[in-house]
């Protein structure tokens, strides 16, 4: 049990909504900060964008006792569908029969998190933005703008819950060893739609992540609810085919067209949509450490932004506030230690991720076509099944399983070298399901030199 605290949280994105609710299971007063108008009261607010939910995220949001809730928002993809030029679609299973990710949407999970915050206590003050805060002492300081007269609030604790570009890390950035890097991918991306058929129903496999890799770029589409599909484009932003080279209607026909001849006529409004959607960065960003003594703590993207190519960012900051919880329940009222062991178990997992995320990127696009890929992953899932407790690929790991990332990453990089062997074997192609090769990778495995 904890002594109950005011306690501030800079952003109601979903992982300062999720904290919301954590801190109210322990009775602490709870005030939400966040700059933009209530998600709820806006038509089109915030970005469109659905995300994959996987382990991690359900079993925070089951602890939080809002499983049930959120699990009605989403659908279950247990498989890819692959779109490769001149080929039939092709499915890759993600992992077990009973295996699957989740799409949602963004916006409407927000609301849904919101309101469930609201319910259980938490106050929330929109449209109020933090310009700065005195990090000794839990201080905010709110306004309409920099330059216009702020006010002030007290608190015992602050969380940073406020995204990438954080206002209450960059006011940690400022002081002595404090560590920050962040890194802008050359590739960017933008958001088209696909609508429902007339009758409601999906125009895709509906069960499925669907993925048109090109090498240098892809798109990817995943379902809603409602029957349409929220398409994304990564494309580089400079180069012989980029967002900068397409800067005309006919280029723009021509290029989906040329790349994506199944799907380019089911994309609403192409033309208008390409030009008028945003073209959006990703970033990475790490710093450490993540908390100012027992005043103040980042959790979610503001402590560790990926790029999206995992599907993470919002389950590793969900995970966040489960160690969180964890650190609170262990140390009680000392809050300086359970910050500092929140940083401590967090940071590398953080990392690893941020690694892995980065990796899946060229993974997705230029690999999930390649023959000697696909060739490698149907040895993986052969041997996995036969030998479960010696081989849990990289992906299940990371995506079905709540081990640390950092050892899902160490775990990889050693399984990358056996399939390594494996691959350079004579005839692989043909002998890839024979005993030859199971007694070979079991070796591998069992070499602790290897
Ligand atoms: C294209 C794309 C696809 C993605 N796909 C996935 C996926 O499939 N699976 C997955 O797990 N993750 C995915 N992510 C990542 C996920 O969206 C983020 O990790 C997650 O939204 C981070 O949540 P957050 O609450 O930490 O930050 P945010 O969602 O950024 O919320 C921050 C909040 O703080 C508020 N705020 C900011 N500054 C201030 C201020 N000064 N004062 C007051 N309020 C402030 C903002 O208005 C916002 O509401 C994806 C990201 C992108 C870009």
């Amino acid at each position: 049990m904890q002594q109950p605290k005011k306690i501030a949280i800079v952003g109601s994105g979903l992982v300062g909504s999720l904290l919301a609710l954590y801190l109210r299971k322990n009775g602490h007063q709870v005030t939400v900060f966040d700059r933009r108008p209530d998600v709820r009261k806006v038509e089109f607010s915030g970005r469109s964008i659905n995300l994959a939910m996987s382990n991690r995220g359900w079993k925070a949001l089951r602890e939080a006792g809002i499983e049930e809730e959120i699990r009605k928002l989403a659908l279950p993809l247990n498989k890819r569908a692959m779109h490769v030029n001149d080929r039939p679609v092709y499915f890759q299973k993600y992992g077990k029969e009973e295996e699957a990710i989740y799409s949602i949407s963004r916006g409407v999970l927000n609301r849904r998190m919101i309101t469930l915050a609201e319910e259980a206590g938490a106050k929330f003050r929109f449209e109020e933005k933090v310009w700065d805060i005195d990090l000794p002492n839990a201080t905010l300081f709110t306004g309409e703008s920099e330059k216009s007269v702020w006010k002030e609030y007290n608190f015992d604790l602050v969380f940073g819950a406020d995204g990438a570009f954080s206002r209450i890390r960059h006011k940690m950035q400022r002081r002595s060893r404090f560590n920050y890097s962040q890194h802008f991918i050359d590739v960017g991306y933008k958001e088209l739609s696909i609508k429902a058929n007339p009758d409601g129903t999906h125009k895709l496999d509906n069960s499925s992540f669907h993925i048109w890799p090109r090498g240098e770029f892809m798109l990817i589409a995943m379902p809603n609810l409602d029957g349409s599909f929220t398409c994304t484009l990564f494309l580089p932003f400079e180069g012989d085919i980029s967002f900068e080279s397409l800067d005309t209607e006919e280029k723009t026909e021509a290029f989906f067209e040329n790349y994506f001849p199944d799907i380019k006529g089911e994309i609403s409004n192409l033309k208008k949509d390409f030009f008028r959607n945003p073209t959006s960065a990703m970033v990475t960003i790490k710093c450490f450490p993540w908390s100012y003594w027992d005043k103040v703590a980042l959790v979610g993207d503001s402590a560790h932004a990926i790029v999206p190519f995992y599907g993470q960012g919002m389950n590793a900051g969900f995970e966040d506030i489960q160690v969180l919880y964890r650190k609170m329940e262990k140390y009680g009222d000392d809050w300086e230690r359970i910050f500092r062991e929140y940083e401590t178990e967090r940071k590398p997992n953080g990392d690893a991720i941020a690694e892995l995320s980065y990796r899946n990127f060229i993974e997705m696009s230029s690999k999930t076509a390649d023959p000697d890929f696909l060739l490698r992953k149907k040895i993986e899932k052969h041997f996995s099944d036969r030998h479960p407790e010696l081989w849990v690929p990289l992906y299940s790991r990371v995506t079905f399983s709540d081990k640390p990332y950092a050892e899902a990453l160490a775990i990889g990089d050693r399984q990358r070298k056996i399939m390594d062997e494996v691959m350079n074997m004579e005839d692989i192609e043909d002998k890839w399901d024979s005993p030859e090769v199971e007694n070979k990778m079991v070796s591998l495995i069992k070499n602790e030199e290897f």
